[in-house]
C-alpha cells in the first residue's frame, strides 16, 4: 500500500486501484518526456470507420497558458504489440530471469520477495504468446 501510494503521487494519479481494474495499462504506462502517466483515449469515437484508440500523456494539454508534454501518442494496438514482444523476450530468457528474481527471494523487501515468488511462478508455466493482431 505504501508502494501504490508513493507511485500514485510520483505520477500524480488520483485513482490508482480503479484504474487498474478498467484496463491492464492503466497507470502503468508512464511518459519518458515528463513523468506523467499515459491516458486512453478515443479519436473520433462518432465515426466507427475512423474510430482510434490511442494513448496519451496526460501533461500533453494542461491548462491554458502552461506548455505542454512534447511526446507523441501510441496507437492501442502498438502498446499490446510491445508488451507481447517484451514478455516473448523474458520468455525466451527465461532462465536468466527466473536467477534473477531467486536472488530477488533473498531480498530485505518484503513485496520485492513476494513479486520475485510471482515471477518464477508465472515463468515457469508460461509459453510464448500469441502475436496480437489489431
Ligand atoms: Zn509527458
Amino acid at each position: 500500500m505504501e508502494c501504490r501510494r508513493a507511485y500514485a503521487l510520483e505520477h500524480g494519479i488520483q485513482k490508482f486501484e480503479h484504474a487498474t481494474t478498467t484496463n491492464p495499462f492503466a497507470g502503468r504506462v508512464i511518459c519518458g518526456c515528463c513523468g506523467k502517466i499515459y491516458g486512453r483515449k478515443v479519436w473520433n469515437s462518432t465515426d466507427e470507420q475512423l474510430r482510434r484508440l490511442i494513448w496519451r500523456c496526460n501533461g500533453k494539454y494542461p491548462a491554458k497558458g502552461e506548455k505542454g508534454c512534447a511526446s507523441k501518442h501510441i496507437d492501442d494496438g502498438v502498446l499490446y504489440q510491445a508488451f507481447v514482444n517484451v514478455f516473448n523476450a523474458m520468455i525466451e530468457n527465461k532462465d536468466y530471469f527466473i536467477g534473477k528474481w531467486q536472488e530477488g527471494l533473498e531480498n530485505d523487501n518484503l513485496l520485492h520477495r513476494y513479486k520475485s515468488r510471482q515471477f518464477i511462478e508465472i515463468m515457469t508455466r508460461t509459453e510464448v504468446m500469441i502475436v496480437f493482431v489489431n
